[in-house]
């Protein structure tokens, strides 16, 4: 299509308005240029917030020499070649954009068509214009726009900071590539971080692309749309309600691939929300429309940014229901970023350093508590047996001694629900005994020969030989930590005693857990270094495991032992043993207070 001068009485009717007013509509002008050209690459350079410069490069059908001079002139446009304002589908259409660039600033053109030899560039500057002259590129065009508005001061002040700018284009860029997918953008430049999105294709390349501009976190808290009504077309993605902003920014709606600010589809999206959000609360959304571009005005605004639809009530409703069907169908999927919320809120403890208890100062039970260890203080071990007695509950109140609260209840045969004051604890009960067992281990190791019970019936566990023979060689060492063995056969052991601080251990998996160990330590005779190591792999073995469902004096048992126990608040592994939620974290999911 060639280049032509518009009509006046067309012109007349063209919405009149500056089409640049920073360097974001400069670079919205000249990317729109390319999409029309059927680019496949752009490439944006910025400098100094755009001011310095802007550089837009494709790969689109170019312009031969006669197109290249006339495209500067205003109202000069390859686009309306019908003079048909009533069906535009094109981004440009006015014909105006490089003359009014030509006007503010020093411009250069180059342009290469399929079949020519080479290029040709043309340069303006104000009244100026140079060329044009052979250029040598590949097909496509390079416009570059330097010096913007540096002879009209009064704009200039206008200008904010160069960061705001540079946010300003970037946001312009994101529109534009959310709208074209298969279209590949890269933007650099001194001012920027640089981004790259390749072009996506095939059936989700919508959603590829809407990742690559949104973030992934966006694609995985939102649900797709698709619908049609009235005539409208409805594609995109839409937030779950609970992934929510408190403001507009990440509303963004499409027109037949042209991004847009309209008032009909803010409305549209608000209603269908209106269930699930309070009113000062944006839903997250890429809406895209595709209606006959007969029945929508985008010749209104000088920018293009607003349009007027001639059904506005299909419209609406196409978009309602759209949104409504997908929200239905998403059920009650709630946002990942609750869960993170959640996490986030959690207290973990500060890791503690061996000076410091897991708490300020061991919690003395109360006298007249009941709990299992003021009656029998020695023996972990009686969570592997639970008791037969009466079980007097917990206690009434919560003692303010108590800082892991008392126990409400357990989950999953692993988790402890306690609550104190003004917050709710969740302990992880295999971790937090693992740790207790770990320290009386210890404390016992300190005070002399560490307890052990006897097993009437030797536990016989077959290994590979040489597991056997380095087992055997550790043996008086092991012995110390009452943990007695003797070679059975050629590829057997036989374990004869326990430690008694590990219960009813599982014997077979401590064996064979050690063997493992003492082949990765190596040296036997630097065993006695690794004592600790032996006691936590011992430990592990000898700790309630997660499926042990405990009684609820039992758990309160477990937290009080906690309290009194040093580095209670990480299991030997470093892991936390209990993770706390204020009271008001948890009203705050809820979104009672802000
Ligand atoms: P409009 O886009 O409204 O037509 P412009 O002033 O932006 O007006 O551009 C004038 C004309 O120059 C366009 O109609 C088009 O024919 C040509 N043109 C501008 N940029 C490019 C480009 N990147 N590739 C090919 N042709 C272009
Ligand atoms: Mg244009």
């Amino acid at each position: 299509m060639p280049v032509r001068q518009l009509p006046d009485e067309l012109v007349n009717r063209i919405a009149a308005g500056e089409v640049v007013e920073r360097p974001a509509s400069v670079v919205k002008e000249l990317i729109e240029n390319a999409i029309d050209a059927g680019a496949t690459r752009i490439r944006l350079t910025t400098a100094g917030g755009g001011l310095a410069l802007i550089r837009v490069e494709d790969d689109g059908v170019g312009m031969d020499e006669a197109d290249l001079r006339l495209s500067v002139e205003r109202h000069a446009t390859s686009k309306l070649p019908d003079d048909a304002l009533d069906d535009i589908r094109t981004l440009g259409f006015r014909g105006e954009a490089l003359a009014s660039i030509g006007a503010v600033a020093r411009l250069s053109i180059a342009s290469r068509p399929a079949g020519a030899e080479s290029g040709l560039r043309l340069t303006v500057d104000g009244n100026h214009r140079q060329g044009p002259i052979p250029q040598a590129m590949n097909r496509g065009t390079v416009v570059e726009v330097e010096g913007l508005f540096a002879n009209v001061p009064a704009r200039r002040k206008f200008m904010k900071s160069e960061r705001a700018e540079t946010m300003a284009i970037t946001d312009v860029l994101r529109r534009l590539a959310m709208a074209t997918p298969d279209v590949h953008f890269v933007a650099e430049g001194p001012d920027r971080t640089p981004l790259n999105w390749p072009a996506q294709t095939g059936p989700g390349a919508l959603k590829a692309r809407l990742m690559q501009v949104m973030g992934a976190d966006f694609a995985a808290n939102a649900i797709p749309l698709m619908g049609e009504r009235h005539g409208v077309r409805v594609a995109g993605l839409a937030a779950l309600p609970t992934y929510s902003r408190a403001n507009s920014l990440s509303q963004f709606y499409f027109v037949n691939g042209r991004s847009v600010r309209d008032k009909v589809l803010l409305g549209a999206v608000r209603a269908a929300y209106a269930d699930y959000l309070f009113r000062d609360r944006f839903p997250a959304i890429a809406l895209f429309l595709a209606v006959d571009p007969t029945e929508v005005d985008v010749n209104v605004h000088p920018a293009k940014a607003e349009l007027r639809f001639r059904d506005a009530g299909g419209v609406r409703s196409a978009v309602i229901h759209a949104i409504a069907d997908a929200l239905e169908a998403a059920g009650f999927r709630a946002a990942s970023t609750v869960a993170d919320d959640v996490l986030a809120a959690f207290r973990v403890p500060e890791p503690v350093g061996p000076a410091r208890a897991g708490f300020a100062a061991p919690a003395p039970a109360p006298a007249g508590t009941p709990t299992v260890y003021q009656s029998a203080p020695a023996t972990l071990a009686g969570f592997a047996e639970p008791s037969a007695r009466f079980d007097p509950g917990p206690p009434a109140a919560t003692p303010a001694e108590y800082p892991l609260g008392v126990a409400r209840a357990q989950m999953f045969d692993n988790f402890i629900v306690a609550q104190n004051g003004d917050s709710l604890v969740l302990i992880d009960q295999h971790a937090a005994h693992e740790r207790l067992v770990y320290e009386r281990f210890k404390a016992q190791l300190a005070a002399g020969p560490v307890a052990t019970q006897a097993h009437l019936i030797p536990v016989v566990i077959e290994l590979p030989e040489d597991d056997c023979a380095r087992l055997d060689a550790a043996a008086p060492t092991l012995e110390r930590l009452g943990l007695v063995l003797e070679r059975f056969g050629p590829a057997a052991i036989a374990v004869r005693e326990t430690p008694a601080v590990l219960g009813q251990a599982d014997i077979d998996g401590l064996v064979r857990d050690l063997a493992d160990g003492l082949a990765e330590w190596g040296d036997v005779a630097a065993l006695s270094d690794r004592l600790e190591a032996i006691v936590g792999r011992m430990a592990c073995h000898g700790s309630v495991r997660s499926g042990r469902r405990l009684r609820p004096d039992e758990m309160n048992a477990l937290l009080r032992d906690m309290e009194a126990t040093p580095h209670s608040g990480q299991c030997i592994h470093g892991r936390p043993t209990y993770v706390e939620l204020k009271k008001r974290d948890i009203e705050r999911l809820f979104g009672r207070t802000r």
